[in-house]
Parts: structure tokens; C-alpha cells; sequence
């Protein structure tokens, strides 16, 4: 028996990827940084799911992918994992939405980001003339709630779902990147409409659905859950917000990567996926970088053995030639409006 899909509540129409607890275990925790790390991973793994696999499941109905079981990740599966990061991190979203609230710190707006990592898009508002004491945030690791509570603003290091903030409401709601690692819509959403004013803004930001598959057709890295859980295109967010009491305003894509970014994009994903294979070139230069007595002589050792590798430069051009015909952009955007 499948999960149904916790968005509209019917059976999924078929599976995108399956992936065993050994597999992920790998791409989490590589049997590369050493055996016991790696074996604590397969059981942490093996519990969340309570068997062997979990599969990314497909909703046509809302062209939505999610994890069956649909569980988010544990504290203890992200205090374990050791993600490799292929591409800056994209701040498209923080200027996108900046866009929208132009002209709002003049009229005492007020805002939540929740899971607000660093600060950063919470610095872009106060640089645009935000009252730091109309901020809030939520975020759980220390250095982020050091850099926030830095900026004057307030910081809870506590699930929205159980944020208590007395009669606090907020004329804007984010989620940057937070949504895709979360189960639980009901419970978020009571939080959401708990904490917004009548007719407030939700801004998401989530990694478009449509670029994780591409990704995956085209030889790159594999997105598993628990890591990520869900899929969203457009539709997904039309069937989300309408679930809820909302009301969808508009969605948007970051524009697609230029062929060049597209080429090395491609070439340094396909080499962090190969290092997760034994018997590849690339799990070879990982093993070698990681004897290595630092971190930085272990980056040029990588960036070494990734420029010898065949394997990874034609993932490179494939992936550019794929992207040639029409772009796939990394970002997906929603914003909602609460209905009443
Ligand atoms: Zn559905």
C-alpha cells in the first residue's frame, strides 16, 4: 500500500525514483569519511522509514512528487549528514520578493522568515529600511541565531508549529527553502494562519520540481528524501493554497542558467554523484582528498581530479545541449494571499 498524496488525499499515479536505506545512507554520509558513520546513517534511515526503501511517489493531479513514506528528516539525520554543496547557494528569491514588498517598511509592515538560516534576506530588508523590531524569525542552528539576533531581530530556535509569540501577527509569512524538507501541512498551515494578519502575504521558495527531475534524467545528483520530501511545480502550489484557505497570486521561476553555467553545473554535479560510486574515478580523487590533513588541500585535489574527468565534461555538455532546447531553472516561487 502506498501513501496517498498529502496534498489531495488520492493514490499516486507512479514512482519517480525508489532508493534503498544502503544507497542513501551512501549519498548522505559516504562510506568515504569511514564505516561507522555510514552504518549509523543506514539505521537512522532504516527507522525513519521502518524498512529497506522509500520512494519518491508522483501526483499528476498536482504534479507533485513526494517521499512514500512521506516523513521529514530527524535532527538526528541532519546533525549526521554531510551534504555536499555543488552550487552557491541562489539568492534569486530574497530580490524576487523584494520586489513585491517595496514600499511596505514605510507603512509598519510586519514580517516572520521562517527558518531564516543566516539572516540573509532579513539583512536585504533592513538595508531596504525595515524596522529590525518588525522582523522575526525562526531558525534552530546557533550561528544562524547569533547572525539574526546580530541584526536586532528577535530569533526562536523553535519549530513554527510550537512558536508562541502572544498577540503577534505578521503582514508577510517566508519559507525559503524550507517546505520541500517538511511534513505535516496541516500543523504548518494552523501555524501559518495562526500567526498572519487577516489577508496576509506567504512568500515560498522551494527547488523547482521540475529541475530535480531534470537533474536526475541527465546523470547529475539524485534528490532523496529525507533530505528533501516533496516535488512542487506551479500546480502543486494552485492545490496547496486552495486546500488551505488561500489564494495562489502568482508564481514564478528564477530565470534558466546560461549554457556556460549549465556546462559546469553539470560536470561538478556528475562528479559529486560518480564519488558516491565504487570503482569510478571520482571515488577515487574523494577517497584521496579526504587523507588529506585539510580541508582546502582536499578542495584542490578535487578540483584537480574533476578537471581530468572525461565522465564529467560530457555530463557538462550533455547537460547544456538538454537545456539548449528551453532552460530549466533552479528555483520555483509562490506567493499566497490569506483569503480572510
Ligand atoms: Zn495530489
Amino acid at each position: 500500500m502506498s501513501t496517498n498524496c498529502p496534498l489531495c488525499g488520492l493514490p499516486p499515479r507512479g514512482v519517480i525514483q525508489t532508493f534503498t536505506a544502503a544507497q542513501t545512507a551512501e549519498l548522505f554520509t559516504s562510506r568515504v569519511l569511514g564505516r561507522e558513520p555510514n552504518r549509523r546513517m543506514e539505521a537512522i534511515l532504516k527507522d525513519l522509514w521502518h524498512g529497506e526503501t522509500v520512494q519518491v511517489m508522483r501526483c499528476d493531479r498536482c504534479d507533485f512528487g513526494y517521499a512514500d513514506p512521506f516523513v521529514a528528516g530527524t535532527a538526528e539525520f541532519y546533525q549526521l549528514e554531510a551534504p555536499d554543496t555543488p552550487y552557491p547557494r541562489d539568492k534569486w528569491e530574497y530580490r524576487h520578493t523584494l520586489q513585491q514588498l517595496a514600499g511596505w517598511s514605510a507603512q509598519g509592515a510586519t514580517l516572520l522568515d521562517i527558518g531564516a538560516g543566516k539572516g540573509y534576506f532579513l539583512s536585504q530588508l533592513i538595508e531596504a529600511g525595515w524596522n529590525p523590531g518588525n522582523l522575526m524569525a525562526t531558525e534552530f542552528s546557533a550561528a544562524g541565531r547569533r547572525a539574526i539576533e546580530g541584526l536586532g531581530v528577535t530569533c526562536h530556535p523553535t519549530d513554527v508549529r510550537a512558536l508562541e509569540v502572544g498577540e503577534r501577527r505578521f503582514d508577510a509569512i517566508c519559507l525559503f527553502q524550507v517546505l520541500e524538507h517538511l511534513d505535516g501541512y496541516d500543523a504548518l498551515m494552523d501555524a501559518v494562519s495562526r500567526l498572519a494578519t487577516p489577508k496576509a502575504h506567504l512568500f515560498i521558495a522551494v527547488p523547482n520540481g521540475a529541475r530535480i527531475d531534470f537533474n536526475e534524467e541527465n546523470g547529475l545528483q539524485y534528490d532523496c528524501p529525507p533530505n528533501h520530501v516533496s516535488r512542487w511545480r506551479p500546480k502543486s502550489f494552485q492545490v496547496f493554497a486552495e486546500k488551505y484557505g488561500w489564494t495562489l497570486e502568482g508564481c514564478a521561476l528564477e530565470p534558466a542558467p546560461s549554457l556556460r553555467d549549465e556546462a559546469v553545473y553539470g560536470a561538478v554535479n556528475r562528479f559529486i554523484r560518480q564519488s558516491h560510486v565504487p570503482g569510478t574515478w571520482a571515488r577515487t580523487v574523494y577517497a584521496a582528498a579526504r587523507r588529506l590533513p585539510n580541508r582546502r588541500a582536499g578542495q584542490a585535489v578535487k578540483a584537480l581530479g574533476l578537471a581530468a574527468s572525461p565522465d564529467a565534461w560530457r555530463a557538462g555538455a550533455r547537460v547544456a545541449r538538454a537545456a539548449a532546447g528551453g532552460g530549466v531553472p533552479h528555483a520555483l516561487w509562490a506567493h499566497l494571499r490569506r483569503r480572510v
